[in-house]
């Protein structure tokens, strides 16, 4: 049943409505291990971007089924993937779930193919992922995967199956909760400060993980408020406000992008340069990310 319904999952889009957007607006990729994980790192900015017209999907390589306590694996998946097509509503975004094993995910060349074809078809021209450098093996290994996938979207003999990209898209790395010491400053902030609560009711559609699952592994003696209205107060202050915290290592950046309106950024989502992609100026990354005031 959840292998059925998970296969269903994919949404494609038909030729068609690639080609028209594609002239109207930027299409944007976030490749990430688990159900939730694109949601915590880039919901805000993905907020910002589809209210300018931008597509955006999330995918999930993994169907999240060993991310809870109780209930079968099975039983674990269908949940989560029901909480995926709730985000996907709240934020206005296509969401892919694949059937891979939670905890199992291998940088394998099946997978690798899996990554080209869903960077091909949906004719990216930004693709996120997780870094490099982070705990979870499943996040490490989806960083692989799309890093393998950078240069190889654009050669045509690579899975001629799925037209290769005439462009490499701009491959950004999502930040961390643990700091790459090779490279302490993001190479791009967002500010999120206006959508913060939007990002906060993405977040509380994967209530399995938000409300149980989480504080169970962490150990976490919090205290989960019973209300939506405490609940979501909850995930704004511990998901988004603490983790978009300004670092004294964001600074620089954040006045690089926003200039006389840095002092008015409180929260950010952060993000670093993939050197395998599209080799990008400043001006190059102001027109993909059309999210910073006019000042160069
Ligand atoms: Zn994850």
């Amino acid at each position: 049943m959840v292998v059925m319904l998970l296969g269903a999952v994919s949404t494609k889009v038909n030729a068609n409505e690639q080609n028209q957007t594609k002239e109207k607006g930027k299409r944007v990729i976030v490749i990430c291990a688990h159900p939730d994980d694109a949601e915590l790192t880039t919901g805000g900015t993905t907020i910002l971007l589809t209210r300018l017209g931008y597509k955006i999907k999330y995918v999930s390589l993994t169907n999240g089924n060993k991310g809870h306590h109780q209930g079968t694996k099975n039983e674990i998946a269908f949940r989560r993937y029901k909480e995926t097509r709730e985000a996907a509503n709240r934020l206005n975004c296509e969401y892919e779930v694949l059937n891979n094993e939670d905890g199992e995910l291998e940088a394998s060349l099946k997978n690798r193919m899996e990554v080209i074809r869903l960077i091909r078809e949906w004719k990216a021209d930004i693709v996120i992922t997780h870094p490099s450098y982070d705990y979870h093996p499943d996040h490490r290994n989806a960083s692989l995967l799309v890093q393998d996938a950078a240069f190889l979207v654009t050669v045509p003999k690579i899975l001629p199956e799925v037209p290769a990209l005439e462009e490499n898209p701009l491959f950004l790395y999502t930040r961390g909760r643990y700091t790459n010491r090779q490279k302490p400053s993001p190479d791009i902030v967002v500010d999120i400060t206006p959508v913060v609560r939007e990002k906060a009711d993405a977040i509380d559609a994967h209530e399995s993980q938000i409300y149980e699952w989480l504080p169970w592994i962490n150990r976490s003696k919090e205290v989960i408020p019973e209300t939506r209205e405490g609940r979501l107060e909850h995930v704004l202050n511990v998901y988004v406000l603490k983790r978009g915290e300004i670092k004294a290592e964001d600074l620089p950046v954040v006045e690089k992008w926003y200039g006389s309106s840095a002092q008015a950024v409180n929260t950010i989502e952060a993000f670093e340069i993939c050197e395998f992609g599209r080799k990008v100026t400043d001006q190059d990354i102001l027109e993909l990310l059309q999210l910073f005031p006019e000042q160069k």
